[in-house]
């Protein structure tokens, strides 16, 4: 077979790209490294779907950025993917500060950002009353929203799956093959797959395959950010994205309410040692604290209930490289660092447009369905529903995950799901076991048994996230 569209990269990026493309005749295939969708960046990221006001005017950032923001909503209710437009405020202390908000102000005019407003101390206060005292100003976007990351990422795949495109986990891309100076493949891990288009979505490995393809004009500098996530009986300490005033190079370290219910707090920013650094460190959490008590001061230590560690892809010139090669049929989508996430279903509508620039047919599909079925979730369902969920399965009645409220009934349908999960970790990522107070204390065992049962495997067979990640080790 050959493929028409071969994407390197399940994050939230390759994921639009697919579903997109999915509502066209081609043939799409998604390649990831990871045994599951959104394990690079697309995992571990702030959720917030930005504004706008950040990008400079004129950047292809400014524009993907306002582009994705306005798509957000109508896509995360195809998909049935929850997204709440919380609205955000950039705080400031001094006049100094002021001055500042007043030029995000404006450039989130120039950029198409409606809605912006610096407020004064008491509209502050009374908006988001955990605010630090010491407060005086805030730029305003009621625009702002929050999405789970790497629930939008499976939801993205999912539906292009069921639109037709295939996905490929455990299946690692090594190089480009071609012929007559265009693509006519690539090589993986599991042999070579023939394809006449490649869309370079690897995150924080793009430029190293932007390299097998020739492409040699940008470096990734991954960079390191650090999060807090605090317990959900904090989660009313705010109710919006909090932001301090922006540094020369991220937007500072935040506070915000997630859509599960809990706040988090971070990122901090250090060059990582490798691109694979995901540990988290003492000095790290401190930052994250001290630069989240400057904006709410009654966060408490005793509230933390996990950290992890996200890392940026960062372009040498600070830009998403998105485009053609010199290489035929070779698209870079590289470099994609925050409003990464915000923007991915408007870069998702540009490299569709770039493919048929390139010569791809897009013939729609008839039988194209956008919406995705939603999920039972036992926490979030009404006595009734509850009712009548067991009723037909009783296995909705056996709550396995305590802090969450997750049932046996929703664990095994996130694995003979769609995109089914294999291990630990995508099954928590579906369905929210192990995410809450004891952070998977009481319910690992219990996970790790319904996998292996419903998998036929091996209780030593189950991982927690891929090959290597064993979670039980035979005595034999
Ligand atoms: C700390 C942090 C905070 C952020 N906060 C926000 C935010 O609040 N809002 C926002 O809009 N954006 C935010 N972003 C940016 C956003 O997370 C990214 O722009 C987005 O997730 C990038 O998606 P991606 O698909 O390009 O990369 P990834 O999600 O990293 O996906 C790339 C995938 O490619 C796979 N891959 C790599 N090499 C190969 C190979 N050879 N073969 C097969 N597969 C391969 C990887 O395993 C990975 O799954 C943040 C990012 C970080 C790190």
């Amino acid at each position: 077979m050959i493929y028409d569209v071969v994407i390197i990269g399940g994050g939230v990026i390759g994921a639009a790209i697919a579903r997109r493309l999915s509502r066209f005749e081609s043939s799409v295939l998604l390649l990831e490294k990871e045994s599951d969708v959104a394990m690079g960046a697309s995992r571990a990221n702030s959720g917030i779907v930005h504004a706008g006001f950040d990008p400079l005017p004129g950047s292809s950032k400014a524009r993907l950025n306002v582009r994705g923001n306005q798509l957000m909503e109508e896509l995360c209710l195809d998909l049935n993917v929850p997204f709440k437009r919380t609205g955000s405020l950039v705080v400031g202390y001094s006049p100094e500060d002021l001055k500042t908000l007043e030029v995000l102000l404006a450039r989130g005019k120039t950029n198409g950002v409606q809605g912006l407003r610096i407020l004064n101390q008491a509209e502050l206060m009374k908006m988001e009353p955990n605010l630090s005292p010491d407060a005086r100003y805030a730029l305003h976007a009621p625009q702002a929203g929050i999405v789970c990351p790497y629930t939008l990422t499976i939801a993205l795949a999912e539906n292009a799956v069921q639109n037709g495109a295939e996905l490929r986990c455990e299946t690692m891309a090594l190089g480009i093959e071609s012929e007559k100076g265009r693509v006519s493949g690539v090589k993986t891990s599991q042999g070579l797959i023939r394809c006449r288009w490649v869309v370079n979505a690897a995150g924080i490995w793009s430029d190293e395959v932007a390299n097998w393809a020739g492409s040699t004009s940008f470096t990734i500098l991954p960079y390191r950010g650090e999060y807090c996530i605090l317990d959900k009986k904090q989660g009313d300490l705010v109710r919006q994205v909090l932001f301090p005033i922006p540094g020369a190079r991220t937007k500072g370290i935040l506070v915000t309410p997630t859509v599960s219910g809990n706040i988090l707090l971070g990122p901090n920013r250090t060059l990582a040692q490798n691109r694979e650094d995901y540990a988290t460190s003492s000095e790290g959490i401190n930052e994250v604290l001290t630069g989240a008590r400057n904006l709410v001061p009654g966060i408490r230590n005793q509230d933390i209930i996990a950290s992890f560690v996200g890392i940026r892809a960062v372009s040498d010139n600070g830009e998403f490289i998105i485009g053609p090669t010199e290489l035929k049929g070779f698209i870079n989508v590289a470099g994609i660092q925050s409003p990464g996430l915000t923007a991915a279903p408007a870069i998702a509508e540009l490299v569709t447009d770039i493919l048929q620039e390139e010569g791809l047919k897009l013939n729609p599909k008839p039988n194209y369905i956008p919406q995705r079925a939603g999920v039972f979730r036992f926490a979030r369902a009404s006595r009734e529903e509850r009712r009548f969920q067991i009723d037909k399965d009783k296995t909705f009645g056996e709550i396995i995950c305590r802090c969450e409220t997750v049932t046996a009934g929703e664990i095994a349908g996130a694995i003979h799901g769609t995109i089914g999960a294999r291990t630990l970790d995508s099954v928590k990522r579906r369905t929210r076991a192990g995410m809450g107070r004891c952070q998977g204390g009481f319910c690992s065992h219990r996970v790790t048994k319904i996998i292996a049962a419903e998998l036929n495997l091996l209780i030593d067979q189950v991982t927690k996230n891929g090959p290597g990640s064993e979670l039980v080790r035979s005595r034999g």
